[in-house]
């Protein structure tokens, strides 16, 4: 696990609220049940249970958003999110979160996301590089190696973001979403995710909004096959994102077309085995996606919820498929050709990398 921790890692797939530190959603539950808004003891084991079905784990979700959705608590969780990634040396962070509204306590879109970039501006335990047009590529060049702690450099991370829409959201919600995204650009803000419980909700409902997000320039990243809808899969598919994510209920010719298009796949193996999304490691689509050189990626989906993190989904996959050491770095480095940022961001990856290669041996 030790090697696992100090591999250079870049987390594609991980949910803001759902990556919460287990401590901070206790906390934050006590401190709600002493105010009386929740009763403590109603939702302590909802918290504490280990598994969980997919409809379940939205059922946490409901919960974890009454906990989190004030503007102090969107920041604090956004602080502490990119620095326990960040200690566990994940280099490059593409976090992804669903701008809410909150009427009662004054929360817009945009003030929610704003309390995201207060969050990534209060990291103190590392140096975060998160707005392209705030960085001077000269600069951050010159302080490489980032993440080196052994030679006495502080760490760095690059986090970008993604706007997710809930599949609960109306055509006009998810398109306030795409145009918020356009306009925190400069932010960091690069692409789209469309996530939210995969029972709900119809294609046809965002695909107007998604089509605006990639026609402006934006990424899009989908949830793709969660649960058995052939017709969505492929409907998905059609679309050609850059990314999907789990692709875990599909069918043969659902690979073609995946392997046909080349999309890359954001696989979180821990979630799809604690909400039995896959039935074992053993039949699960990673191997053949590996095996068959298809472009994947390891990924947490929700470190809190599912208590793990992406050195343990490496430690997972290693002793679950038998990959090596070797194999591992280049999992872990080919990662870098599916993130969303510029050429210049990945260049620096590479080497970050090409300097870990021998302290990693
Ligand atoms: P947030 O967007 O509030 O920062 O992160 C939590 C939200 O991400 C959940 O409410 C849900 O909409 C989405 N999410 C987290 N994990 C999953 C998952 O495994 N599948 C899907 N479809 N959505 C998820």
């Amino acid at each position: 696990m030790e090697w696992c921790v100090s591999l250079p890692k870049v987390e594609l797939h991980a949910h803001l609220n759902g990556s919460i530190r287990g401590s901070t959603l206790f906390e934050l539950a006590r401190v709600l049940g002493e105010k009386g808004v929740i009763v403590f003891s109603d939702v302590e084991h909802v918290i504490l249970k280990n598994d969980r079905s997919l409809t379940e784990v939205f059922k946490l979700f409901d919960l974890i958003h009454i906990l989190t959705t004030d503007h102090t608590t969107v920041k604090r969780i956004t602080q502490e999110v990119i620095e326990d990634f960040a200690s566990e040396n994940v280099v490059y962070l593409e976090l992804r979160t669903t701008p809410k509204r909150n009427d009662s306590i004054g929360m817009t879109k945009r003030s929610y996301m704003e309390a995201v970039m207060e969050g990534l501006r209060a990291v103190s335990t590392v140096d975060v590089a998160f707005a392209p047009h705030n960085v001077d590529a000269g600069s951050l060049r010159e302080s490489l190696p980032i993440n080196d702690a052994c030679d006495g450099k502080r760490k760095k991370i690059y986090v970008r973001l993604l706007l997710s829409i809930d599949r609960r959201e109306s055509t006009a919600a998810a398109m306030e979403t795409v145009k918020l995204a356009l306009e925190m650009r400069d932010l960091g803000v690069l692409g789209i995710d469309l996530s939210g419980n995969p029972v709900v909700g119809e294609w046809m409902t965002y695909l107007p909004a998604l089509e605006f997000a990639r026609e402006h320039g934006l990424y899009v990243t989908l949830h793709c096959g969660e649960v058995p809808n052939p017709k969505e899969i492929q409907a998905m598919l059609d679309f050609i994102p850059q990314r999907v994510g789990h692709a875990c209920y599909f069918e043969e010719d659902d690979w073609k077309k995946l392997k046909h298009y080349n999309i890359p796949v954001e696989i979180c193996l821990t979630s799809n085995i604690v909400t039995a999304s896959v039935s074992s490691l053993d039949v699960h689509h990673f191997a053949d996606l590996y095996n068959a050189k298809h472009p994947i990626v390891l990924c947490t989906d929700d470190a809190g919820v599912f208590s793990t993190s992406l050195s343990n989904e490496y430690k997972v996959a290693a002793s679950a498929f038998g990959l090596g050491k070797r194999e591992m770095f280049q999992l872990a480095k080919n990662a870098i050709e599916f993130i969303f940022a510029d050429d210049g961001v990945k260049q620096d990856l590479r080497k970050i990398f090409d300097l870990a290669t021998k302290k990693l041996d």
